[in-house]
């Protein structure tokens, strides 16, 4: 198989589960080497035994900075460079915000925006070093359309998008590109907190995907030719309305 992924070292967080894992099988079936970073540690056994001796995995909690640091610097032990970051973890809390978890707030800045800056912020060193890099961020619609139901996630998703394009143009001159994807709503645990009433509904009506589709976005993404970037890829299913 050749690919022009062959070789390449990749970084997937959270990517022991739902899109993060399909987008790691891919990234090995295009022949990449992966290191899944997160925190669910049977999760991460589990991707391990099914994705073979190309998928690597760091068990790291996102919400600590030393403890992503760490697992940058134990793979450039292993490796001598890193090419692909996909700061992907993230979390979803729906509903009104006057009712419901008081702390949804801090949990989930802290995971979609500051994991994604922790991890993002590892990894520059070594790719301004060796002057080349991809940095795809996992946003959502909610990154681009304010949601009226989501107002928390709407706000960490505006905070992904401001965060990519802003570092986009700061790491253009080292020869890194940065993009983010957006995609409406997938089938992945993510979504377990909606009626399944809802979400069968949605799967009926088409107005879901798979996490193979954002897998392949992200593959789309990293395979342009140098000198391009996909600054944005906004992935919808077809009978989705926003
Ligand atoms: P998921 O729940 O299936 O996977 C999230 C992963 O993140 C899990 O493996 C979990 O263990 C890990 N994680 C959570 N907190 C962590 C922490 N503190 N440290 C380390 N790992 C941690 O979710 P998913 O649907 O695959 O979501 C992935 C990304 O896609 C998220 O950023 C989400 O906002 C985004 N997204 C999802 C949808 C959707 O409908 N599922 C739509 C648009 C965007």
């Amino acid at each position: 198989m050749t690919s022009s992924l062959q070789n390449k070292v990749a970084i997937v967080t959270g990517g022991a589960s739902g899109i993060g894992l399909e987008c790691a099988r891919q990234l090995v079936e295009n022949g990449a080497t992966v290191y899944v970073l997160d925190r669910d540690h049977q999760a991460l056994e589990a991707a391990r035994a099914a994705l073979g001796k190309h998928l690597h995995t760091i068990e790291v909690d996102l919400f600590r900075y030393e403890t992503v640091d760490r697992a940058i610097e134990t793979i450039l032990s292993e490796q001598d460079h890193i090419d692909i970051l996909h700061a992907n973890a993230g979390a979803y809390i729906g509903g009104n915000i006057w009712e419901g978890d008081p702390d949804a707030w801090d949990k989930m800045l802290n995971l979609n925006i500051n994991a994604a800056f922790r991890s993002a912020r590892a990894v520059m060193p070594a790719m301004m070093k060796q002057k080349s890099g991809d940095i795809v961020l996992t946003s959502s619609i909610a990154g681009i359309v304010p949601i009226p139901a989501e107002p928390i996630y709407t706000a960490s998703k505006h905070a992904v998008q401001a965060f990519a394009h802003t570092i986009r143009r700061q790491l253009a001159p080292f020869g890194i590109r940065v993009g983010a994807i957006q995609p409406g709503p997938v089938v992945t645990p993510l979504l377990n907190d909606w009626d399944p009433e809802r979400l069968k509904a949605n799967i009926e009506a088409g107005a879901m995907m798979q996490p193979a589709d954002v897998a392949e976005a992200l593959v789309f993404m990293l395979t342009r030719r140098k000198g391009t970037v996909v600054r944005d890829l906004v992935l919808l299913p077809h009978s989705f309305d926003v």
